[in-house]
């Protein structure tokens, strides 16, 4: 009972669905038999004519005989002008497109080739034979075309009442005639059920490629939006950035000349110099945040420029470690550089070379406690140059180890040292890293200590190192070591 009721709201809901769109279907359907019907009639057309062809030459003797042949010699004449007139009108149809429907033609079609073929049964009936024709005919309507229930109740009931009023009309022996309108009762009704069936599916079908459509159609509209919002926000960040950097670089210039006059005038004042300290180290730690918005924003927009030049990358991790050592030196904090290489020029990008060692060292500063130390080591693995910063500090968690990577992602500050932090440097760095063809892991033990290794590519471009390197001579990292550790504290 329970799928009775399933099944009846099942076709409600096919109903209720195939209402929002009937006209669509209805031409769907229309256009999907009259295809359908095209091909059937030019079978159509070709048997009629090899039967005809047959009439005249093999079964002409026979004609003069029996009167059935004569019947079949015409009825293969008349069905072949009938579908022949079918094609010129349908071809009209199309053409002029004319307002009468369609649908005229297939019903058309069904109702030709039923007659024909109920005509051929009770043709061959009246010679002893079968009604298998008419049978045929009916099975294949409700297998190959689409017709709606009462289409096919109208067109298997009229055709059924008229064939057996044909029967009893020819047979008069009772078996034979009861066995025979079983038959066409029962094929009628499985043709009827095959029909609707088949007219489910086909608008089931209908019905959920419209959905896939309609869905599709959405998922486009909110991708377009989602995009639209994207560079909005896109958009906001570049604009916001820059506007805070202009008020700001008033505020880190105006202390840099209150420290000049204070320096010139032989004035100490440890309450004013803790104050300009304050100043000095907090313009530092908005400039490291606006400078990883802007990066932030240009790595989104794919819209960041990687200079590739020859360096001595041995020399350049040296001279950041160096001054970051200088830096942290009354911290209690011991650094050592090690490496396997003297020199090793390599194609990359200084600037992001120095963020990302420098964002690296500033983490493991952070998160190592005086006492510590941190090993910053160069060898070369598979025609890469790896860079390691390892240090004895607090270490990550091993559920945390590939969501550092993420933006915005920290370690719960319940098991970390509570240091400040806005948790994007990693990405930025992995981001950096990665547009230099390079890759960046970490491996870490909690409570032992953690350590980061950066591949780069072992490959140089053209022979302009010697500049490069002496370039390299005249860098100065202070400024940018004080940026990068601004949000460490004392
Ligand atoms: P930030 O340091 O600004 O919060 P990062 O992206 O540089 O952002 O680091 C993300 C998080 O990864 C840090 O908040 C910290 O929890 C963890 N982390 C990074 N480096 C280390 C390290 N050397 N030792 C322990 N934890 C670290």
């Amino acid at each position: 009972m329970r799928s009775i009721l399933n099944k009846y709201s099942e076709i409600r809901n096919i109903k209720s669905n195939i209402k929002k769109y009937k006209y669509e279907f209805e031409n769907h359907r229309i256009y999907t038999n009259i295809s359908r019907c095209e091909k059937v009639g030019t079978i159509l057309l070709i048997l009629n004519t090899i039967l005809l062809i047959m009439d005249l030459i093999v079964y002409k003797p026979m004609r003069a005989k029996t009167s059935s042949y004569i019947f079949l010699f015409y009825s293969h004449i008349t069905v072949i002008i009938l579908i022949l007139l079918w094609f010129i009108l349908l071809k009209m149809h199309k053409k002029y497109k004319k307002t009468l429907s369609l649908r005229v033609y297939y019903i058309l079609l069904i109702n030709i080739s039923l007659y024909w073929c109920m005509f051929m049964a009770l043709n061959n009936l009246s010679i002893g034979g079968q009604i298998s024709a008419y049978l045929i005919c009916i099975l294949c309507i409700s297998a190959l075309l689409y017709i709606s229930p009462l289409e096919a109740f109208v067109t298997y009931f009229i055709s059924m009442l008229i064939f057996s009023l044909g029967i009893f009309h020819i047979v008069h022996d009772i078996r034979s005639l009861f066995s025979n309108m079983v038959n066409v009762v029962i094929v009628a009704l499985f043709a009827y059920i095959a029909s609707n069936i088949n007219f489910k599916h086909f608008s089931q079908d209908f019905i959920n490629n419209k959905n896939n459509l309609e869905s599709k159609k959405k998922l486009e509209e909110t991708n377009r939006k989602l995009k639209e919002y994207e560079k909005l926000r896109t958009d906001f960040f570049a604009n916001i950035s820059h506007e805070l950097r202009t008020p700001l670089n008033v505020i880190y210039c105006a202390e840099q000349i209150m420290e000049e006059n204070v320096e010139k005038s032989n004035f100490y004042d440890n309450t004013l110099n803790k104050y300009l300290d304050m100043i000095k180290q907090n313009s530092y730690r908005l400039i490291r945040i606006i400078e990883n918005l802007i990066d932030i924003t240009k790595i989104d927009a794919l819209n960041f420029d990687v200079n590739f030049e020859n360096y001595d990358i041995i020399r350049i991790i040296e001279d950041i470690t160096m001054s970051v050592a200088d830096f942290i030196k009354d911290r209690g904090i011991a650094i050592i550089f090690d490496t396997e290489i003297e020199e090793k020029i390599i194609a990359c990008d200084l600037n992001l070379i120095e963020r990302i060692i420098l964002n690296l060292l500033s983490n493991s500063v952070k998160f190592t406690e005086k006492g510590g130390s941190i090993f910053v080591k160069i060898h070369l693995e598979d025609n890469k140059v790896c860079i390691s910063v390892k240090d004895t500090g607090i270490g990550i968690p091993d559920c945390m180890q590939e969501l550092i990577f993420d933006r915005f992602i920290q370690v719960d500050k319940s098991i970390s040292k509570s240091c400040e932090g806005s948790g994007i440097g990693l990405a930025i760095a992995k981001s950096l890293v990665e547009m230099q063809g390079g890759s960046i892991s970490v491996k870490s033990v909690l409570g032992k200590g953690s350590e980061f290794t950066i591949s780069l590519l072992d490959i140089s471009i053209n022979d302009d190192t010697k500049n490069k390197c002496a370039n390299q001579l005249e860098r100065n990292y202070m400024k940018k070591v004080r940026i990068e550790f601004s949000d460490i504290y004392e």
